[in-house]
Order: C-alpha cells, then sequence, then structure tokens
C-alpha cells in the first residue's frame, strides 16, 4: 500500500499516519520529522532547513525531493510506505511521480483530510510534541497520561516552534497557496478520497479506514 496523507498543517495527517502505518506495518515517510531530527543532529541539511521552518515557510522542492528519494529506495519501504507532509507542492508531486515510475510503484490512495483553517490554530495552540522521539499529543485531544511528558520515552513535551500562532497564520497561508493545488492535481489521477478531519481521533480514524476499503 503506498498513501499520501495530504491537508493543512494540523488537520491531523500525523495522529492518521501514526494509525496507518501500524494497520499496514509500513513505514511512515514524514519529511517534516526527517528535517527535525537533522536539526537535532545539527547536519547540514538541519541548518538550512531550520531556517525556512521558523519562518513558516516552504523548504526548497529540491532538497527535500533529493531526501525523498533516498529514503523510498531504502529496504523497508518495499511493501509501501505512507507519506506526511509530502508532497507540498506540485514539482515535488510531479518528481514523486517520476521516481515511483521508475521504481514502478504507483501511489494507491491520496487521503484529503478536510479540516477549516478556524479550527485547526484552535488545534495547534494545544498541540505539544517529544523533541526526543518525535510523539505528538494536544492538551484537550490526545493528552499524554502524565501532563507535560511523553509516554513512549518520558521527555518533557514542547510546542514546536512552527506551532505558535502567527507562525500557524503563515503556515496556513503556505498551504492554500502552495499545497491545496495538490488536491486537483490527485483527483485528477483518480486517487483522492476526501475525509472529513472534524471530530475525535477515532471517528476521523474510521473514516480514513472506510475511505480506503478496510473493514
Ligand atoms: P510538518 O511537520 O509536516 O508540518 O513540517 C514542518 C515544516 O517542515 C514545514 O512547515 C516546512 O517548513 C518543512 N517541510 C516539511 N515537509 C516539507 C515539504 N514536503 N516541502 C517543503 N517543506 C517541508
Amino acid at each position: 500500500m503506498r498513501l499520501i496523507l495530504l491537508g493543512a498543517p494540523g488537520a491531523g495527517k500525523g495522529t492518521q499516519a501514526e494509525m496507518l502505518t501500524k494497520l499496514y506495518d509500513i513505514p511512515c515517510i514524514s519529511t517534516g520529522n526527517i528535517f527535525r531530527e537533522h536539526i537535532s543532529k545539527n547536519t547540514e541539511l538541519g541548518q538550512k532547513a531550520k531556517a525556512y521552518m521558523d519562518e513558516g515557510k516552504l523548504v526548497p522542492d529540491s532538497l527535500v525531493i533529493e531526501l525523498v528519494k533516498s529514503r523510498i529506495t531504502q529496504d523497508d519501504c518495499k511493501n509501501g510506505m505512507i507519506f506526511d507532509g509530502f508532497p507540498r507542492t506540485i514539482p515535488q508531486a510531479e518528481a514523486l511521480d517520476v521516481m515511483l515510475k521508475e521504481l514502478n510503484i504507483p501511489i494507491d490512495f491520496v487521503v484529503n483530510v478536510e479540516v477549516a483553517d478556524e479550527l485547526i490554530i484552535e488545534r495547534m495552540a494545544g498541540r505539544t510534541v517529544c523533541p526526543s522521539c518525535g510523539a505528538s499529543y494536544h492538551k484537550v485531544n490526545k493528552p499524554s497520561k502524565v501532563s507535560g511528558k511523553c509516554d513512549l520515552c518520558s521527555a518533557d513535551l514542547i510546542q514546536r516552534e512552527d506551532d505558535k500562532a502567527e507562525t500557524v497564520k503563515k503556515r496556513l497561508d503556505v498551504y492554500h497557496e502552495q499545497t491545496e493545488p495538490l488536491i486537483e492535481y490527485y483527483r485528477g489521477q483518480g486517487k483522492l478520497v476526501d475525509v472529513d478531519g472534524v471530530g475525535a481521533v477515532e471517528e476521523v480514524r474510521d473514516r480514513v479506514k472506510t475511505a480506503l476499503g478496510v473493514k
């Protein structure tokens, strides 16, 4: 199974990706998480990406495409993969089409998780992440068992720099301008399924499963 999760930042793609990765036993490729890992290790790529990310801008296509190219040819992707946060621009989608064509592995579905901007702004205000393992939480919708601590590795949870209100608004503008056109791109390929992303995590999960034809 090869899936793309499409949707605005904060629409809940990461949470649904965690569920789908277990369901299909395939890796999730989150370009945002990969960049954050590079930033925490202070690599050259991390330093380049951080400047864009902190401002709520997209990292240039060339950097993202190279990263994905080397990731999808790794062994754990041979039974499929879930893309979370990639592609984010038409050139990225076109580059992905070329890469997958060369590997002879088409995308099966593109799940478009729909949530209105106002709700996203509200949601992001409560979102926290684990700086150590990347797990994400929400103060109201998905609280950790011990307040402020990661369930998986007990590290102190933090708010992402780019989840702060001003940056969120900027990221939503960038989404509408550069990523939203992908909805029609994949609808045109007959691969798009729309899912209402408003509601409890489990409700959205059930809608995603139904859209993918999973019992
Ligand atoms: P995310 O965790 O997916 O919301 O990504 C966080 C930030 O990483 C984004 O706001 C971008 O700055 C950068 N980023 C992640 N994925 C991409 C991508 N596919 N193209 C460009 N920038 C990206």
